[in-house]
Order: C-alpha cells, then sequence, then structure tokens
C-alpha cells in the first residue's frame, strides 16, 4: 500500500499563488480523496490555473471528533469568503447521528443546481452506448434529502418529501438557460407525478410552464420508470434531463456507470452566491492509499469550476489534455481493457500523463471548447402574490395498535363535534373506512380525515377543540394536517380508493 498523500505538505510545496488568484476553498476529504485531489490540483495548476487554495477539515475526522454536522464553524467562514469550494469525496460514517456533510453544504449555501454531463468516450473506454453525451440536472436542496424524518408510532416512520415552487422555478429555469447557452435541442422532465400529483406534480407543471418561455428546444416528459429504462438502454436519445433531487441522485450514477465508469463524471453544484465542485462519487474507501483510483472526476469537476470562475482557457487546456490522455491508452484500472487500453497507471502517473499532454488536443475524440458562450438569464426568484387559502378539513393522525376501522370511525365520529363530519379513515394511504375490505392489511398507523361543512371554513380554535375532545377519550393523535384549498383548489390527494 503507498501512504496517503499528505494535503499540508503539498500545499507547503505550491509556494505563493500568483498574482491576481482567485480564493477557492478545498478540501482534500476522506479514502481516495487526497490522493484525486492532490493529483487534479497538479494538473490544474501545471496548465496555469490561478487558485490562492484555502484547505478546509471537513469529514470522517471531524465527525469522530464529535461535530455530528462533519464541519467546523470556521470553515463556513472559508465558504462564505470564497464562495467556490473543490471538494474531494467524503465518507460519512454509518449509523445514526452523522448527517450527510455534502447535503448540509448543498442546503446551507443554496446550491441549487447539481450539474452532472455524462458522456461516453468511445472507443476509447469501453461502453454499450457510444453516442451517449447527456447533462442531468438535479434540484439539489429539496425532495426526501431535506432529511424530514420522523418514527411515528411503533411500527410505522416517514419521511417528508418536500417540493417547492421557488425550488421547482429555480432548477427548471437553470436547465432551460443551461441547455440554450450550452447549444443543447431538447430538455426532458422526469417525474412520478402519476403516483405524486401535488409534489411531482408541481415540478412537471412548473416544467411546462417555464418551458413555454424557450420555443426554440424541444421539450418532453417521461414518468421516471420508464424514463429511466430509457435512459438505461438508449442514452443517446436524451440531451438535457432535469429531475428531483432523489431520482437525480441514483439516476445521475446510472448515467455515468454506463457511460464508462463512475470514476469519469464530475459534478457542479450551482447557486445564487456560491458553487462548489466535486467527483460525482464517493471516497471509495477500499482503494485509499493505493494510488489506483481514477482521478478524472474530479478533475473534470475542477474544469467545470475554472469555467464558472473566468478561467475558461485554462479549463479547455486541461479538459484537451485529459481526453488526449484518454485517447492515448493511459487509464486507471476501472476503465482499462486489454486490446483498447495501452497502459494501465495509477492516480499519480496518470495525472504525470495529463500534464505531459497540456498545450495538446484529441485528434479522434470532439476537443472541448469553451469559447464565449451566452450568459445564462437566472433571475434571482422573487415571491408573487399568493393564492387564497382556505383551510376546509383536516387529518388527524392516529397510533392505534389493533383497532378495528369500524370502532375507530365510531369514536371519531362521536367526537367529531358539530360543524365537523368524519369522511374517511386510511391505513398506510388506502382507504379502509367507510366500506373497507378485510384483506387490507393494516398497520397501527391510522389517518382520520374530517371535513368542515359545504362551504365552511375551519378555524385553529375548532381544530384545538377537536384534538382537546380527542385527548379526553385518550385517543394518540401523532400528528394533524390542514385540508386547504388555494383559490378554491384542493391541496391536498383522496385517499387510495375514495
Ligand atoms: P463510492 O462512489 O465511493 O464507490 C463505489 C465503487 O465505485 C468503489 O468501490 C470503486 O470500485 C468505484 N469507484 C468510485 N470512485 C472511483 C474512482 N475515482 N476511481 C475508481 N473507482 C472508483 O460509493 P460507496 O462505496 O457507496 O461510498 C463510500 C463512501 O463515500 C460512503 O461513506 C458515502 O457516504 C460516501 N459518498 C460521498 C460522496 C461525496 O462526498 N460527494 C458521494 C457519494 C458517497
Amino acid at each position: 500500500m503507498t501512504a496517503q498523500p499528505n494535503p499540508a505538505a503539498f500545499l507547503a510545496t505550491l509556494g505563493k499563488p500568483a498574482a491576481g488568484a482567485t480564493p477557492v476553498t478545498v478540501a482534500f476529504g476522506d479514502g481516495i480523496g487526497p490522493e484525486i485531489m492532490q493529483a487534479s490540483l497538479k494538473i490544474l495548476l501545471a496548465a496555469g490555473a490561478k487558485l490562492a487554495l484555502e484547505p478546509i477539515d471537513i469529514g470522517e475526522r471531524v465527525y469522530l471528533s464529535g461535530n455530528s454536522a462533519g464541519i467546523a464553524p470556521e470553515a463556513w467562514d472559508s465558504l462564505r469568503r470564497t464562495k467556490v469550494f473543490f471538494k474531494a469525496p467524503i465518507t460519512t460514517p454509518q449509523g445514526g447521528g452523522f448527517k450527510s456533510l455534502n447535503v448540509t453544504v448543498r442546503k446551507t449555501l443554496g446550491l441549487y443546481a447539481n450539474v452532472r454531463p455524462c458522456a461516453a468516450y468511445a472507443p476509447f473506454v469501453a461502453t454499450k452506448h457510444p453516442s451517449m453525451n447527456l447533462v442531468i440536472i438535479r434540484e439539489n436542496e429539496e425532495d426526501l434529502y431535506a432529511g424530514i424524518e420522523h418514527r411515528q408510532t411503533d411500527e410505522v416512520v416517514q419521511c417528508l418529501k418536500i417540493i417547492s415552487r421557488p425550488g421547482c422555478e429555480k432548477i427548471v429555469r437553470y436547465a432551460f438557460e443551461y441547455a440554450r447557452a450550452h447549444g443543447r435541442k431538447k430538455v426532458t422532465c422526469f417525474t412520478k407525478d402519476n403516483i405524486m400529483k401535488l409534489t411531482d406534480g408541481l415540478f412537471h407543471k412548473v416544467f411546462d410552464e417555464i418551458g413555454a418561455e424557450y420555443p426554440d428546444l424541444e421539450k418532453e416528459h417521461w414518468i421516471v420508470d420508464i424514463g429511466a429504462a430509457k435512459l438505461a438502454d438508449n442514452p443517446g436519445q436524451f440531451d438535457v434531463i432535469v429531475m428531483p433531487n432523489l431520482y437525480g441522485d441514483i439516476l445521475s450514477d446510472v448515467a455515468a456507470e454506463i457511460a464508462g465508469s463512475v470514476g469519469l463524471a464530475g459534478s457542479a453544484n450551482i447557486g445564487e452566491h456560491c458553487a462548489m465542485f466535486e467527483a460525482i462519487h464517493g471516497s471509495a474507501p477500499r482503494r485509499a492509499g493505493q494510488n489506483l483510483a481514477n482521478p478524472s472526476g474530479l478533475l473534470l469537476g475542477g474544469v467545470q469550476m475554472l469555467v464558472h470562475i473566468g478561467q475558461s482557457d485554462v479549463a479547455e487546456k486541461v479538459h484537451n489534455a485529459w481526453l488526449k490522455t484518454i485517447e492515448d491508452g493511459i487509464h486507471t484500472y476501472d476503465i482499462y481493457e486489454e486490446g483498447v487500453s495501452k497502459q494501465k497507471v495509477g492516480t499519480q502517473e496518470f495525472a504525470d500523463a495529463v500534464i505531459a499532454r497540456l498545450g495538446q488536443r484529441p485528434t479522434t475524440l470532439r476537443p472541448a471548447d469553451y469559447a464565449e458562450r451566452p450568459t445564462m438569464k437566472l433571475p434571482t426568484w422573487k415571491r408573487k402574490p399568493g393564492a387564497k387559502k382556505e383551510t376546509v378539513g383536516i387529518d388527524v393522525f392516529i397510533d392505534a395498535p389493533g383497532i378495528v376501522a369500524d370502532d375507530l370511525a365510531a369514536t371519531m365520529k362521536k367526537e367529531a363535534g358539530s360543524g365537523l363530519t368524519l369522511a374517511m379513515i386510511t391505513n398506510r394511504g388506502v382507504k379502509v373506512w367507510p366500506g373497507g375490505l378485510p384483506e387490507t392489511f393494516c398497520t397501527d398507523h391510522w389517518r382520520c380525515r374530517f371535513m368542515a361543512e359545504k362551504g365552511a371554513t375551519l378555524s385553529h380554535a375548532a381544530i384545538a377543540d377537536l384534538l382537546g375532545r380527542l385527548a379526553k377519550v385518550g385517543v394518540d393523535f401523532i400528528k394533524t394536517e390542514q385540508l386547504c384549498t388555494f383559490n378554491g383548489e384542493p391541496g391536498y390527494s383522496l385517499g387510495q380508493g375514495q
């Protein structure tokens, strides 16, 4: 095993930054992180990148020192000062109590757009999809990654899926602007709005609304399951794909892997104020300290960073030298293939091979071109006047193991009081009263829906009174959800089977 590089010693060899260098916060990360970061920085600096690096400590060591966020308070000062973060992958320790640092950084700094280009490098890197050249634009702050989870009863846990109109508008606008600025022809949206009509439905609706402002671009929407199948089978048919957070997380790994290797893809996390650049893969702890890992994903993240900070000429030089290295068959173990590759190299030798090719361009692969592009128009999101909201009912969730739905209904009807009617009871979303089937499996987690009389609205005081009555008869309510209309449109879903 080769020793892990020492980031401090490496940084000390770099000397003073060049005049006019851009301050960049850098984290060497865990596992393969220090090796691939050192290799990437060596290449970027050899190409002439003007970077004033500010190292911060994040990840496993910080977690294990008792900081459950994995990032020290002073690291935020550096990030807020430089506004540019070049980050190697980190290890999130297993087990409860540790929050994902990646999610925390993305959300705290408002990095709403995660841009993940996935291209094939055929015939030099084995792939079943030689024509693949797509960009996944993943929403980065919302969805199930809000991380709001609760154990509500003995048997049931829940995770809240949060989708907001500002979140959808920002990411969808970003996708269309990105497509236009990068000469892409089509933007595809993946959602699951046949099931999640309000959350994914909003994402799809905003896609249609904003898409109408881009008549020059082709638009399409796929339900994510068939969309994912098409992506895996024929990725060449996609150009830019925009998706909510979870689908984007999963499918960008799939896309990178079928393009050649998860080790080849870089990613940019873009916000209104700050940006972070990284590889899409993790810290691959089993490969750490062996000089084996492919630094390409992080390097290509670094190339995106150079474009972001206005050093496009250096970005182009690095990208073309990297393409030439790939074309020359100098490959790390993950993409090495007998008969195709010429030389199997380690992380640092790969970096040296790229450095030796700075100034060269690929002859078969399409050279990178970072010439002036149209500026993306990304206006700051502004709140519009809100819809008229009226509360017309309430869902009361109840912990009641072993109860029969009809018995629960009898109690609820009795306590509903005047002006409220028990409309239905569901268990895990399926209607079990009125008219449930004995075959339906029920847990200890029930939802009782009360509706105000037609045309009437429900006050907070009336809700508190209802809960007071339920408490008096010993009902273990665990949460409530108000049922509201917005300009008369219901803001809640029906029960399955209702
Ligand atoms: P991983 O992406 O780290 O590695 C999975 C496998 O992919 C590795 O075993 C290796 O075979 C291959 N691989 C990944 N990167 C490679 C590279 N550069 N070169 C060659 N092969 C490469 O995924 P994992 O093993 O599920 O996660 C390990 C740790 O990374 C976990 O602690 C996880 O939380 C963390 N993680 C961090 C980030 C991040 O910092 N952005 C992202 C994902 C996972």
